[in-house]
C-alpha cells in the first residue's frame, strides 16, 4: 500500500489531470510495488519511441575501424557488412536493429548489427561503404557519391528470433584482377559463413581476405596482399518460411543455408567515399585515427584534376578514348593517386607493368597485350593502369618498335569498344621520353611536380595517419630539409622513423628527433634518390681570412633572396661566381659556408662525376642536376672543378666532340634558369684560363672572385685560429708565434696538414705518457689530448707549401688580366 503522507509532498503536481490519470493507472496496475514506477516506465517507453522517430543521417566508416573494435579472435565473428556504429543507449546490448531509410522516393528496411559506443557523434549511423551502396543499390556513380550527405534514416532495435534463416542463397563472384582460384574462393566463403551473416538479395558483401583466409597454404595467400578484399553479389536468398516482412535480410550460416556459386559478373565495387576521420573509444581501442581518405592530403589536387577528366566517360557513351598519360618522376606517387581514383568510383583498379606486356619475340608482345585489353574488359568497370610506359614502345634493343606502337593504337579500339560498364586506361611514365605518335593517343596529359613544402607538410601529416602514428612538435623545421622529397621518400622517412621508436615505450609516438635521425640517415645512404642537396654544415667561424671574398659572395646572393621584386621584375641578375686561384685555400669550404649562412639547399658536383662513356648521358646528367636543383630551390648548385667539365670547345681532344656538347649543354641550362626558381652557380677552378669563354660571358659565370692563399700576418693568424678552434690548447701555445714559424706561401689546405698532424703528434704522445703513468688508455676521451707547441713544431718540420712562388706569380698575373677585364 502507498504511504499517504508521501503523496502530500506531491500535491502540486497531482494537481494536473493527466498525471492524475497516470497515478491511478499505476496504483491499480502495481498494487504492491512503488507508485512512480509506471510513470518512469511510461517515460522511458515514450523516449524509445521518440528516439525511433528521430532521423540519423548516415555517414561512412572505414571497415578497418569495426575490426579494431573486437578482440582478435572475435574477429571472424563481426559481421563487418552489416554493422552500424551508433550512440544510442537504447541500443546497448540489442544484437539487431531495423535500419529504414528512405532513398529516391523509396523505403529500405534492412536488419543491421548495432555497436554502441558513447564516444561517437549523436544523431549519426556510421555504417561501412558497403552497407551504404547496398542501401542506395544503385550503379549511378554520381548519386552513390551524392547519397553519402544526403542519406537519413531511422533505427529501432528487434530481437534475433524475428529474423528467418536463409534455406540457399546465390552469390556470384565480381570479376576482379585479382582472379582467385576455387579453392580460395571456398575457403573464403566457408570461412565467412562459419557465423550466421546476414544477407539481402542484391546485395554485395565483402570479405576480407586477412581475417577470413586462414586455411590455405601461405605459399598460395603470397601472391595476393593481405589487404585484399573479395567481393561477392548475393544474386538470390531463398527461404523456408513464406515470410511478408517488408524488411530485407536473413540470416545465412553454414548447414542450415545452401550456399551456391553462381556465374561471375560485373560491377561497380562500394566506392570509397572521402570519410571523416572518426575518434572512437568502444572497448579496447582508446581514440584511434581512422584514416579519412585514400589519397595522400598534399596529392588531392593531382586526384581532383584526374577526377575531372574521368568522370564524364562513367555516366556517358562519349566518342573519344577515355586514355590519359601521367608523368611525374619515380615516386612521386601516381600509382596511389590512381588507385585512391579508382577506389573513389567503386572501380576495380589493374595495374600491369610493362614486363606483364613485353616479352622476347614480337608476336609474343602482341598476344600479351591482347590478354591484357580483354582482361580489362572482362575486369571493367575498371581502371587499368600501365606502368613505365615509357618502355613500352621499346624492343630488346632499346630502340622504338612501329609494329608495337601500331598493335598499341590498334588495341585501344577494341579495348573500348562495346563496353557495358566504362574502361578508362591510365598510362604512366617516369619521363618525357613517349613517342609523338604514342602521346597522340591520350586525351590529356598530367603531370606530377616535385611536392611544395606546404604539400609536403600535408603529406607527412597524412602519412602520419596513415601509419597511425602521432606527432605533437612542430613540423616546419622537418619539412624544409625534405627539399626534393618526392611521396615516396617521404614514406621512406617516416617508416624509418618509426623503425627507430619501437625499442622505446611510446611505439606510437614520434619525436622531432626521430624524423631528424632518419633524415640524416636517408642524406647518407639514399644520397643518389633523393637529389642530396642539404644546407651544409660549415660555419663562417671554420674559415680563416678570406674576408673579401666572403662579403661580396653574401652580397650577390644575399640581395636577390631578400628582395626578390627587385630582381625578377628586371630579370636582370648575375647568379653565376667563378672562384679561382690555388688548390686548398678554400673555395668549397667558401661555398659551403655560403650555403650555410644563407640557408640554402647545396648541390655539390665534382666535373668529373657527371662525364659517361655513353653518348647523351653526360648531357642528361647536367640536365638533372640542374633539375635537381629547381626543385631544391632556393639552392646553390656548386661545380667543382669546372675546368675538367666545361674546358674550351674545339680544343680538347676528345672523339666526338663529348665536351663541346657537354659545355654547351651547360650554357643552355644556365640561360635556361628562370625566375621562378632561385638557383645560385657558383663554380671552382685552379685554371680559370682553361674555361670556355662563352661561360665567363655576362648573365653567366660572370663574378670572378680570386681565392688566394692567406699572405698577411692577420689572415693567416685567423686561418690557425679556425682550424684550432676545437682544439685543446696548452696554455703556453702562443698562435702568433706559430703563425711566424710557418713557410710563407702556404695554403688552407696546408695549415689544415700541421693542424691535424700536430694533433696527431699531441695524441701519441699523451697515449705515451699514459701508457707509462697510472690512467687507463681506454678512458681516454679527446678533452685529454692536450696540444702544445712541440706539437706544432714538430709538424712545421715536415711541412711542404704546396704553391710554388712561380703558382703565385702566375695567379697574381690572371687576376690583374681578369679585374682589368672585368
Ligand atoms: P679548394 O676547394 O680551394 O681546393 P678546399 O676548400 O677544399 O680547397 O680546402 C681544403 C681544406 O683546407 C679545407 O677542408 C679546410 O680544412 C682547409 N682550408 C683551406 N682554406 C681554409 C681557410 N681559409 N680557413 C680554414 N680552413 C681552410
Amino acid at each position: 500500500m502507498l504511504d499517504m503522507n508521501k503523496k502530500l509532498d506531491y500535491k502540486e503536481l497531482l494537481q494536473k489531470r493527466d498525471v492524475k490519470l497516470l497515478f491511478y493507472i499505476s496504483r491499480i496496475l502495481f498494487r504492491n510495488s512503488l507508485f512512480y514506477l509506471y510513470p518512469v516506465y511510461m517515460f522511458l517507453q515514450f523516449c524509445k519511441v521518440l528516439n525511433q522517430k528521430k532521423k540519423y543521417s548516415l555517414q561512412t566508416i572505414n571497415e578497418d575501424i569495426i575490426y579494431q573494435v573486437v578482440e582478435p579472435s572475435d574477429k571472424h565473428q563481426i559481421d563487418e557488412n552489416y554493422t552500424v556504429i551508433i550512440n544510442n543507449p537504447f541500443l546497448t546490448g540489442k544484437a539487431n536493429a531495423v535500419l529504414k531509410v528512405e532513398h529516391e522516393g523509396k523505403i529500405i528496411q534492412v536488419y543491421v548489427k548495432p555497436l554502441c559506443s558513447e564516444s561517437v557523434e549523436k544523431y549519426v549511423i556510421f555504417a561501412s561503404k558497403t552497407l551504404l551502396f547496398n542501401i542506395s543499390n544503385t550503379t549511378d556513380l554520381m548519386l552513390n557519391q551524392r547519397i553519402e550527405h544526403s542519406l537519413t534514416g531511422t533505427i529501432r532495435g528487434t530481437s534475433t528470433g524475428k529474423i528467418g534463416f536463409a534455406k540457399e542463397i546465390h552469390l556470384a563472384v565480381i570479376n576482379s584482377p585479382l582472379e582467385l582460384d576455387n579453392i580460395v574462393l571456398d575457403s573464403l566463403v566457408k570461412n565467412y559463413f562459419q557465423k550466421p551473416k546476414l544477407i539481402c538479395e542484391n546485395s554485395v558483401i565483402e570479405i576480407n581476405m586477412k581475417i577470413y583466409l586462414m586455411d590455405i597454404p601461405s605459399s598460395m595467400t603470397k601472391v595476393f596482399n593481405a589487404n585484399d578484399k573479395v567481393y561477392f553479389k548475393c544474386t538470390k536468398v531463398l527461404s523456408n518460411v513464406e515470410s511478408n516482412s517488408k524488411i530485407s535480410g536473413k540470416y545465412a550460416v553454414l548447414g542450415e543455408t545452401t550456399i551456391k556459386q553462381v556465374a561471375n559478373i560485373q560491377s561497380f565495387l562500394p566506392p570509397c567515399i572521402k570519410m571523416k576521420p572518426l575518434l572512437f573509444d568502444v572497448r579496447k581501442v582508446e581514440k584511434n585515427h581512422i584514416q579519412s581518405s585514400k589519397c595522400p592530403s598534399g596529392l588531392e589536387h593531382y586526384a581532383y584534376e584526374l577526377e575531372a577528366a574521368v568522370k564524364p566517360f562513367l555516366t556517358k557513351k562519349l566518342v573519344m578514348n577515355p586514355a590519359f598519360l601521367i608523368t611525374g618522376k619515380k615516386g612521386s606517387g601516381k600509382e596511389i593517386i590512381i588507385s585512391s581514383l579508382a577506389a573513389k568510383f567503386g572501380m576495380h583498379f589493374y595495374k600491369i607493368t610493362n614486363f606483364d606486356v613485353t616479352a622476347h619475340v614480337y608476336a609474343q608482345n602482341e598476344v600479351k597485350l591482347k590478354n591484357v585489353f580483354f582482361n580489362a574488359k572482362l575486369y571493367a568497370p575498371c581502371i587499368l593502369y600501365m606502368k613505365n610506359f615509357e618502355n613500352y614502345e621499346k624492343n630488346n634493343e632499346g630502340l622504338t618498335d612501329e609494329r608495337i606502337i601500331s598493335h598499341f593504337t590498334s588495341g585501344l579500339k577494341t579495348l573500348f569498344a562495346n563496353n557495358k560498364f566504362p574502361v578508362i586506361l591510365f598510362c604512366s611514365s617516369n619521363d618525357d621520353k613517349i613517342s609523338a605518335r604514342l602521346k597522340r593517343e591520350f586525351l590529356e596529359i598530367f603531370k606530377i611536380n616535385p611536392p611544395t613544402e606546404e604539400e609536403r607538410t600535408k603529406i607527412i601529416e597524412w602519412l602520419f595517419q596513415y601509419h597511425h602514428l602521432t606527432y605533437h612538435e612542430d613540423l616546419t623545421e622537418v619539412v624544409k630539409k625534405t627539399n626534393t622529397f618526392l611521396f615516396e621518400d617521404m614514406n621512406t622517412l617516416v617508416k624509418l622513423a618509426k623503425s627507430q621508436q619501437t625499442c622505446s615505450k611510446k611505439m606510437n609516438t614520434l619525436t622531432s628527433e626521430n624524423l631528424l635521425s632518419a633524415l640524416d640517415y636517408m642524406h647518407l645512404h639514399h644520397n643518389q634518390n633523393i637529389g642530396a642537396p642539404k644546407v651544409p654544415k660549415v660555419q663562417w667561424d671554420d674559415i680563416g681570412g678570406l674576408k673579401d671574398v666572403k662579403e661580396e659572395i653574401i652580397k650577390t646572393i644575399n640581395f636577390p633572396l631578400k628582395h626578390p621584386e627587385f630582381v625578377n621584375s628586371t630579370g636582370l641578375r648575375r647568379f653565376g661566381i667563378l672562384l679561382f686561384g690555388p688548390p686548398g685555400t678554400g673555395k668549397t669550404l667558401l661555398a659551403k659556408a655560403v650555403a650555410t649562412e644563407c640557408n640554402l639547399c647545396f648541390l655539390s658536383v665534382k666535373g668529373p662525376e657527371l662525364l659517361n662513356m655513353y653518348i647523351g648521358q653526360s648531357e642528361e646528367n647536367i640536365r638533372e642536376v640542374f633539375e635537381r636543383a629547381r626543385a631544391a630551390s632556393p639552392c646553390i648548385i656548386f661545380f667543382d672543378e669546372l675546368d675538367s667539365l666545361a674546358p674550351n670547345r674545339g680544343v680538347s681532344g676528345d672523339s666526338g666532340g663529348v665536351m663541346d656538347r657537354v659545355v654547351s649543354q651547360l650554357l643552355a641550362e644556365m640561360d635556361g634558369l628562370n625566375e621562378k626558381a632561385t638557383v645560385f652557380i657558383i663554380g671552382a677552378t685552379n685554371r680559370p684560363d682553361l674555361i670556355d669563354p662563352a661561360l665567363l660571358r655576362p648573365g653567366r659565370f660572370d663574378k670572378l672572385l680570386y681565392v688566394g692563399p692567406a699572405m698577411d700576418f692577420a689572415s693567416r693568424l685567423s686561418v690557425l685560429k679556425a682550424l684550432t678552434r676545437n682544439f685543446n690548447l696548452n696554455d703556453e701555445v702562443r698562435l702568433e708565434d706559430i703563425v711566424k714559424l710557418c713557410p710563407s706561401n702556404i695554403s688552407g689546405a696546408d695549415f689544415y696538414g700541421i693542424c691535424a698532424e700536430s694533433w696527431m703528434h699531441a695524441v701519441r704522445r699523451t697515449i705515451q705518457q699514459c701508457e707509462n703513468g697510472p690512467k687507463d688508455v681506454r678512458n681516454f676521451t679527446e678533452k685529454d689530448v692536450e696540444v702544445g707547441t712541440d706539437d706544432f713544431i714538430y709538424a712545421l718540420r715536415s711541412v711542404k707549401p704546396s704553391i710554388t712562388s712561380k703558382d703565385l706569380m702566375y695567379f697574381e698575373k690572371l687576376k690583374r688580366e681578369i679585374s682589368s677585364n672585368q
